[in-house]
């Protein structure tokens, strides 16, 4: 009997996980997929307070968001990073004095100890100015942080199980039926076709966009809507600009999109805001949106960038609270909990909504939840113990790096820093004491190596070439076809071994 199951391996369940198992609760969370393959891999990937939301008079939201950026930074300095953002000032469109407004509230409204404050900026001298058309002249510039979302999902995951939680993945929660007092949860394993019942006295729905789908496939419900799903895509182009910020544009519709320096070589552009109906394993980028974003992009580089440019795109779909906004852009970003049932008879806890930024307080309310339900255990500490490979301080990154090289000087400059952001710590697990990189088996491409594929599999639930390519890392856009194929035959027959 467990304490608690979980259903659904995105941040919302990973996180959940990881702070119930170091309470001491017992945990199982199921992922019907691979960790992270649901909206937790499409975002846009900003810890941000959402300067945005302050339009809405969002405040709570926007205030826990920004405390989150530095309590994040500090748990995981190796997959977190802070960042800086442009915001050019447009004429046509919100007035100077309302921007500097909402940036000087973003300063102060909570949490702002390392990452530096909002400034002015002049882009006829500033760096910033120079790959856009001449008519922006003035602009600003603030801090918000960027994150690996599908790593931050994973880590989460490693950190539940390292303190007790078992974790399924390809595992679909398929039936969950209240029995003496407690759940009784049917999990197929979607690789072998088995199913099998546990028991938990508490259940945790966070099913992402699946959350409505859950209640009425697994539950037995009848169709009530909990939320919202609104599809955003980004596209993926050879980098645009050389600098290391991003920028911030308000488009002429009212909406905002960002392009953000992305794996070294590209520039990431997103994100389009639609209201979605289909499945949401089954999202992609519309025509219209590649080119809504490539035209956006033209209004303010010089350089045009065209729908050939794009390399890569991905969409994904927000999972909302259904507030009743009359527009995808205006629904509320915030995270609402309803409870079901008596603690005698079973409880369920449904997450609707919810941003990544803000993952770790969506548990820390839930676990409030689960006290009063199960009895409390530990304290609240999520916040103050790092994720595996996260325990250095945040202003060491570049010193690691350098270090890094110094004691493998075989790792070219890219591979380094893609293998000290990804593990931070736990670089050594992969690279023990190799002096080449043929110590550490075969190249697949990308300085991917077989020692760190075995790690992938061993210690982060990877299974398939996509798990590695897309999602434990992003070498996916690096990778010929053929090199990938070579992946995934070399990964089916390491698993029929340890089958
Ligand atoms: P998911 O990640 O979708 O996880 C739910 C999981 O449940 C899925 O993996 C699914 O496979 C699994 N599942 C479903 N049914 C079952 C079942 N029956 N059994 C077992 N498993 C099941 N937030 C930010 O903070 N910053 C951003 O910059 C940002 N940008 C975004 C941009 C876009 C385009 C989108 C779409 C979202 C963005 N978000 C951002 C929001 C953020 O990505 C989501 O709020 C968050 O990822 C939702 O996580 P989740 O765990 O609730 O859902």
């Amino acid at each position: 009997m467990y304490d608690i199951a979980v259903i659904g391996g995105g941040i919302n369940g990973c996180g959940i996980a990881r702070d119930a198992a170091g309470r001491g609760y017992s945990v199982c969370l199921a992922e019907m997929a691979d960790l992270a393959s649901g909206t937790s891999s499409w975002s846009t990937k900003l810890i941000h307070g959402g300067l945005r939301y302050l339009e809405h008079y969002e405040f709570r939201l926007v205030r826990e968001s920004l405390e989150e950026r530095e309590v994040l930074w500090a748990m995981a300095p190796h997959i977190v990073r802070p960042m800086r953002f442009v915001l050019p000032h447009h004429s046509g469109l919100r007035p100077a004095w309302l921007l500097r407004l909402g940036l000087f509230l973003y300063d102060h409204l909570g949490g702002r100890k390392l990452l530096p404050p909002t400034r002015v900026l002049n882009l006829t001298s500033d760096a910033a100015g120079e790959p856009l058309k001449p008519a922006f002249r003035k602009g600003f510039e603030y801090s918000d942080c960027w994150v690996d979302d599908a790593r931050l999902v994973v880590l989460n995951a490693r950190d539940a199980a390292d303190r007790g939680a078992d974790i399924h993945t390809r595992t679909q929660v398929v039936r969950a039926v209240r029995e003496d007092g407690h759940w009784r949860v049917t999990l197929r394993d979607l690789q072998t076709g088995t199913e099998r019942d546990i028991t938990a006295r508490l259940l945790v729905n966070a099913a992402g966009p699946w959350v409505d789908r859950v209640l009425d496939d697994s539950f037995g419900r009848n169709g009530a809507r909990n939320v919202r799903l609104v599809q955003g895509s980004h596209i993926v182009v050879p980098k645009l600009y050389e600098h290391d910020r991003s920028y911030i544009f308000q488009n002429a519709d009212g909406r905002i999109f960002f392009t953000i320096p992305y794996e070294r070589d590209f520039t990431l552009i997103g994100t389009t805001d639609r209201d979605y109906q289909g499945d949401p394993a089954k999202v992609a980028i519309t025509p219209e949106e590649s080119a809504y974003l490539c035209a956006a992009a033209g209004e303010y580089f010089k350089q045009q960038v065209k729908v050939e440019d794009i390399v890569w795109t991905y969409s994904g779909v927000r999972p909302l609270f259904d507030d009743g906004a009359s527009k995808a852009q205006e629904a509320t970003r915030d995270y609402v909990l309803r409870e079901e049932g008596a603690p005698e008879d079973g409880v369920l806890v449904n997450i609707f909504g919810g941003k990544l930024t803000t993952y770790r307080r969506l548990a820390n309310a839930v676990l409030k939840k689960i006290e009063t339900a199960l009895g409390p255990k530990g304290p609240e500490w999520s916040g103050s113990k790092p994720l595996p490979g996260g325990d250095f301080p945040v202003l060491d990154f570049e010193k690691r790096l350098v270090d890094l090289k110094q004691r493998y000087p075989f790792l070219d400059e890219g591979t380094a820093l893609r293998l000290e952001r990804q593990y931070g710590t736990l670089v050594e697990e992969i690279l023990g004491d190799a002096k080449a990189l043929s110590d550490l088996g075969r190249v697949f491409g990308g300085g991917l190596t077989e020692a760190e594929v075995r790690y992938l599999m061993q210690h982060e639930w990877a299974v398939t070439a996509e798990d590695v390519l897309w999602r434990r890392s992003k070498l996916g856009l690096r990778l010929t076809k053929a090199q990938a194929d070579a992946l995934e035959a070399f990964m089916v027959q390491l698993s029929s071994y340890a089958a």
